[in-house]
């Protein structure tokens, strides 16, 4: 499994995202856009606010 680390979390508003709005772990309408580095990509995952910020939380050390 490829590590993963957090890059950024911000907020999608963009019309570009019509596409699998939905967070990726509860299935509740997603809000921002979790962006991690891999080895050599990007790889974006679309959250709802409170998943987010669980991400946020469990990766701020
Ligand atoms: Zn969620």
């Amino acid at each position: 499994m490829l590590e993963k680390t957090l890059k950024s979390i911000e907020p999608f508003t963009s019309s570009a995202e019509k596409h699998s709005r939905f967070c990726v772990a509860c299935g509740e309408p997603a809000t921002m856009l979790v962006k991690y580095d891999t080895e050599g990509a990007i790889i974006i995952e679309k959250y709802c606010d409170r998943c987010a910020r669980e991400i946020e939380e469990s990766s701020a050390k």
